[in-house]
């Protein structure tokens, strides 16, 4: 194995804002910090489901935020 050089994730801070689809479930990174936050909050506002089209996304949940980033870092 390898040896990560990436920066380890703490649990306690969050450099993304995700998105999760209402009526699919799929979840999504909207934005990454750093970032403006009027921008970041235009970005949620215009999120749209990159599966079904569903344009009204909850906010995902930290731990679902993780777990992209995790999977972003592994590909
Ligand atoms: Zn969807």
């Amino acid at each position: 194995m390898t040896p990560d050089t990436n920066v380890p994730l703490e649990p306690q801070r969050v450099d993304a804002l995700g998105a999760k689809c209402v009526s699919c479930g799929h979840a999504w990174i909207v934005g990454y910090a750093p970032i403006a936050l009027s921008l970041m909050a235009e970005l949620a506002k215009r999120a749209m489901c990159p599966k079904c089209g569903h344009t009204r996304p909850d906010v995902a949940s930290d731990s679902e935020v993780l777990r992209l980033l995790r999977k972003e870092r592994e590909a």
